[in-house]
């Protein structure tokens, strides 16, 4: 897919396209200075009384014979001033709607808008259109069709756009990155896999270097809290660490650590059948800081970066961890752990302790990590836990400005009582009540002296039911809060 951006000229038409978008204001006025065939072109349209003036109404104008090309499509913008919000919204719908068409190529006239407005819309529609672009065809005979859409031309004033262009198709790909190993299955994607797209991405990109820990040198480092997950499957564990140097040695990086469970049946404390397929997507926060290297590596963002993931499979076995054994974590800290489906927290907790090596300017993780977040936010939300308020209120805004948001849950001391354990140090599972928050608070125990943020992913990185496929999310997030890491720095 090839997106572009072409200066709007006074009175003459940019022509060689087969469907032109328009977005008309209240009065009618397409663009700056519309070209004589436009004008005629849209006139018996706008005088028929078909199109009116309702907000967000469409229409497509075939057009034969016509410089313009095979057809118009027209838009009726709101009366009122459209919020960053609405035009995101707004963006989706009409890349949908073009993409619908089934043109190979397709021009949006962005020119009735103001540069901060055309590139919020352009950025909405590129995202959209990677979004539709995406099919996991890998094991299908038969493979879908793919999207006819080949090339989208965005008609601006702004002379940036380009830019903005460039950095949501690389934000766009990212996504589709971590959708794919997402989708992949669990038996095409074991931790050993995992290594392997990280050896890839930097062979990829001589920015990035990787280092692939296996089970003997997590042993050595004390790691028996990550090992005691990957204790009953024949797939052993693997900690990848991905480093991107973007700017001086010396700068601080900041970190993300990522839950790469490739299969959660739960261990010994085994999940119920129905929809544990699903359970392939809980390396999907790995999957994200996958995107997120490969993102930052391509824009070249003038910062250090370090990607963590822990990867490991979670089965019942003869050799599997039982509820009621005892780990010690590389921190010091002792374990009972209670449930075996409570594993995410388990692998988290020493790939975060091995983070504190890099001394992070802020430390992220991201995970799938409790159906109680599914239950507290739905699908819309992914929560956010943080013991500093200035990463917590940076994270919020970078998700707010790119729709990928997150919402902010309290990690009060209060509830770290729920985790005490009658013969370890702490016990990997609490009661009932607040299970996204006790899961948030375990990992606190283990992060105390970093500038550190929770991400939890469980609702938000995979669709359920017919539309099921991973999301995505948050790598929009992720790359948005380090783009505005690399802008203030
Ligand atoms: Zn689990």
């Amino acid at each position: 897919m090839k997106f572009s951006a072409q200066p709007v000229s006074n009175g003459a038409d940019p022509g060689g396209t087969d469907c032109r978008t328009i977005l008309l204001d209240d009065a009618d006025q397409p663009i700056a200075a519309p070209t004589a065939e436009l004008t005629a072109a849209l006139a018996p349209v706008l005088g028929c009384g078909a199109f009116g003036k309702t907000a967000y109404q469409n229409l497509l104008v075939p057009l034969s014979d016509s410089p313009l090309g095979r057809a118009l499509l027209l838009y009726r913008l709101p009366n009122s001033d459209l919020s960053r919000l609405a035009l995101w919204a707004f963006g989706d719908g009409v890349a949908n709607h073009i993409a619908a068409l089934n043109f190979p190529q397709a021009t949006l006239d962005l020119s009735v808008f103001d540069p901060e407005k055309a590139r919020a819309m352009a950025e909405s529609v590129v995202l959209s259109m990677c979004q539709l672009d995406y099919r996991y065809t890998e094991f299908k005979s038969t493979p879908p069709p793919k999207m006819k859409l080949q090339h989208l031309r965005f008609l601006t004033q702004d002379p940036q756009l380009a830019e903005t262009l460039k950095s949501a198709q690389i934000l766009g790909e990212a996504i589709n990155f971590a959708r794919r190993l997402g989708d992949t299955p669990g038996n095409h994607c074991t931790p050993t896999d995992l290594a392997d797209t990280a050896v890839q991405l930097a062979a990829d990109h001589s920015a990035i270097e990787t280092q692939i820990l296996g089970e003997r040198q997590m042993q050595k480092l004390g790691m028996g809290a990550l090992l005691s997950v990957a204790a009953g499957s024949q797939h052993p564990a693997r900690l990848i660490v991905m480093k991107y140097c973007g700017t001086r040695a010396k700068i601080a990086p900041h970190v993300l650590v990522g839950k790469g469970i490739t299969f959660d049946s739960g261990g010994i404390t085994l999940k119920p059948g129905p929809a544990m397929d699903e359970m392939k997507f809980d390396m999907c926060g790995a999957a994200s800081v996958f995107a997120a290297m490969q993102a930052t590596a391509r824009s070249t963002l003038p910062i250090n970066l370090v990607g963590i993931v822990a990867a490991a499979e979670n089965m019942p076995g003869g050799r599997a961890t039982k509820p009621g054994d005892v780990v010690r974590s590389m921190a010091g800290k002792t374990i009972e752990i209670l449930n075996t489906d409570a594993e995410g927290r388990l692998v988290l907790c020493d790939a975060l302790a091995y983070a504190a090596k890099f001394k992070p300017a802020s430390l992220i993780d991201i995970a799938t990590l409790t159906g109680a977040c599914v239950v507290a936010l739905g699908h819309q939300a992914s929560g956010l836990y943080a013991n500093d308020d200035a990463l917590a209120e940076a994270l919020l805004a970078a998700g707010e400005r790119i729709y990928d948001r997150a919402w902010r849950m309290p990690l009060w001391t209060e509830y770290k009582a729920q985790l005490e354990s009658k013969v370890a140090d702490l016990a990997n599972i609490a009661g009932r009540g607040a299970g996204s928050v006790t899961a948030a608070c375990f990992l606190s125990h283990f992060t105390s002296e970093q500038k550190w943020a929770h991400l939890d992913v469980a609702g938000t990185a995979w669709h359920r039911g017919d539309t099921k496929g991973a999301t995505g999310r948050p790598v929009s997030l992720l790359v948005e809060y380090l783009r505005s890491c690399a802008q203030a720095a």
